[in-house]
């Protein structure tokens, strides 16, 4: 026998579990039976592809057994297996590293939403809510010895060998107090009906029963329906089968917003079962995510691994694909470059995204699904050339003129006669947005402009360019004001040119150009990106991102000819005034924009001189 300790991520989890999920502690066997069926899967997939398993029997099924006297619940399985090293690898340590990743993010006694602990499997690990003690005797498919782990979840566990006639997986759960519930025939019978109904494996259940004589005997009855529900026909299924299928391979205890089911039978032959989440997971944003859709040839699990099934801005769809065309030993590694799998992908991703769009006639749905994955749909517009124009339909912008999201369809429609361009602001604080400078001109003449207040925004919108035919401008670029200017406008601008000069001067290490500018009214001064620079912004974004020795790019300053300070500014004779006076003009503007200045004392001498001098 040998003792091991838990790693510190598990004990974690483990208390994280028992404090959070008991409001659910009935998923523990949801749990069990995922894991039993998985390796039900696993060992399908050797005796149909693996010429040492080919003349293996068989007998795919998972038994549930119950004591109440002795306390015990057992779920057994004629699946994979696990040796001892799988043992200290599967159940000692958390596998996956995004798991950990969150874990590591979480602060010590806060509380934290059931839901996203359901959302990253709590798998194995939630039997700790209803066990004392838990045995797991395994033996791998294959191979001559059985092992028994052991643990009370309290910190380590021990490994040792034993005897298993068949290969398989017999867990006993020593169950508490809390547990205790679930040593009875309904409650089993109605958690499987309800989380595992289509599991596509049978689910024996084993209990006593007692006649009219009170005579006992031993009945054993299949619990489960054990069909795959993505192969039936739409029409025999309800939203309860589909919701329920869902729970089982999303860990969710949500319904899902929405599923999407097709049956195609054309020159290629697939069934594709697609469902979007209610709410996003929690690794949705870490490179390491686990994908959400399972690959099947022929109702034949194939692989839960492949990141590649749909586009990585899909990851938050949950689902099944299954094709009759594909050869059931397809090499993991080939399938990517396989060419049904290709097609069926692409069809997959049209399907979605056309649902999405009839989702969207759904005003209050589609912003509940929109709120969620708003960002990985807008990585889509960047990635995904060939839907760009479907996923430009479905993107939503807020807007200085609608309350809530807008489409550009919308925007389009509301467009003044001789507006040339779809305009749109940038930067990470809505408010702050709302009330730029930049904003000021748009604002009087009655031009809508879209708030992107998404940090991909600034990536992705100008990468787009168009929408349709017409151009998106950003205004925080130094020529999006150009097209709207009046002939006066123009004129006023060349009346000052002498004070530009005069300003540039001043400014000259701070600023790449001075100009007068129409698009203000209310404010002095704005800066603004020249045409092909990046944004302020958006080399704030991208020094945060580890780009550091980026050279400074700098702004471009623009005042406004009709505001009284510039007007004052073109007469003023003092030369050290007019310094301050322009600068101050320069680092105002930069504050709105919310970009740190310089140097901030100087600037707080600035202003005390004028006040002083105001005074
Ligand atoms: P998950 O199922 O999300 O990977 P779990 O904590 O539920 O996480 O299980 C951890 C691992 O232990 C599984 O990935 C699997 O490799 C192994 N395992 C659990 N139960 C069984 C079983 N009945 N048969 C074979 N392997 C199992």
């Amino acid at each position: 026998m040998s003792k091991h300790k838990f790693k510190t991520e598990v004990n974690q989890l483990l208390q994280l579990i028992i404090h959070s999920l008991y409001s659910h502690k009935e998923i523990f066997l949801r749990e069990l039976v995922s894991n039993a069926s998985d390796a039900l899967d696993k060992l399908k997939y050797l005796t149909l592809t693996d010429e040492s398993f080919k003349k293996m029997k068989f007998d795919p099924r998972i038994d549930i057994e119950f004591d109440k006297d002795k306390k015990t619940l057992v779920v057994k399985d004629t699946g994979i297996g696990m040796n001892e090293e799988d043992l200290v690898e599967n159940l000692g340590t958390i596998a996956n590293s995004g798991t950990k990743k969150f874990l590591q993010q979480l602060k010590p006694g806060t509380a934290i939403d059931a839901n996203l602990i359901g959302q990253f499997g709590v798998g194995f690990y939630s039997i700790f809510m209803v066990a004392d003690t838990v045995e797991v005797l395994s033996r791998k498919a294959g191979e001559d010895k059985a092992f028994l782990w052991k643990s009370s979840g309290k910190g380590d566990y021990e490994i040792a060998e034993a005897e298993q006639a068949l290969n398989g997986t017999s867990i006993t759960l020593h169950l508490n107090d809390e547990g205790i519930e679930f040593a009875n025939k309904w409650e089993i019978d109605n958690i499987i009906k309800k989380y595992s109904n289509h599991i596509p494996f049978p689910i024996f259940l084993h209990f006593e029963e007692e006649d009219k004589d009170k005579k006992k005997s031993r009945k054993t009855e299949q619990v489960n329906s054990a069909s795959a529900i993505w192969k039936k026909p739409k029409n025999e299924l309800k939203d309860k089968d589909y919701n329920e299928f869902y729970k089982t391979i999303s860990h969710d205890y949500d319904d899902p917003l929405h599923c999407i089911h097709t049956h195609a039978e054309g020159t290629l032959q697939y069934t594709t079962l697609f469902y979007i989440p209610k709410k996003a997971p929690f690794d949705l944003f870490q490179v390491e995510y686990k994908p959400g859709v399972k690959l099947y040839v022929k109702r034949v699990f194939i692989t839960d691994d492949d990141k590649e099934l749909l586009p990585s801005y899909l990851r938050f769809v949950k689902g099944i694909i299954d094709s009759d065309d594909l050869p059931l030993n397809v090499s993991r590694e080939l399938l990517q470059k396989n060419r049904v799998l290709a097609t069926i992908k692409s069809a997959s991703v049209k399907k979605i995204l056309s649902e999405l769009v009839t989702l969207s006639t759904d005003k209050k749905k589609y912003e509940e699904f929109y709120t969620e994955f708003r960002k990985p749909l807008k990585e889509g517009l960047y990635q995904d050339f060939a839907n760009r124009e479907t996923l430009l339909e479905l993107v939503r912008f807020k807007s200085t003129t609608e309350t809530g999201y807008t489409s550009l369809s919308d925007y389009k429609l509301r467009m003044k006669p001789d507006q040339k361009a779809i305009y749109y602001i940038t930067g990470e604080n809505e408010n702050n947005l709302r009330h730029s400078p930049l904003l000021e001109m748009y604002k009087q003449k009655e031009i809508e402009v879209l708030i992107l207040d998404d940090e991909i925004d600034e990536i992705v919108v100008p990468a787009v360019g168009k929408y349709k035919d017409i151009e998106l401008k950003s205004v925080n670029r130094s020529d999006a004001a150009q097209d709207l200017k009046t002939e006066d406008e123009k004129k006023t601008e060349k009346e000052i040119e002498p004070l530009i000069k005069r300003m540039a001067k001043v400014l000259s290490s701070e600023v790449k150009e001075v100009k007068a500018s129409v698009r203000l009214s209310d404010s002095p001064s704005c800066i603004v990106a020249d045409e092909n620079d990046p944004t302020m912004q958006m080399q704030h974004l991208m020094k945060a991102m580890g780009q550091g020795n980026l050279p400074d790019i700098k702004p471009i300053l623009e005042v406004n000819p009709t505001h009284p300070i510039v007007k004052k500014l073109e007469t003023l004779k003092d030369d050290s005034v007019f310094e301050d006076i322009t600068r101050l003009l320069f680092e105002q503007a930069m504050l709105i924009e919310g970009v740190q200045i310089k140097d901030p004392s100087e600037f707080a001498k600035r202003l005390n001189r004028i006040m002083e001098g105001a005074l």
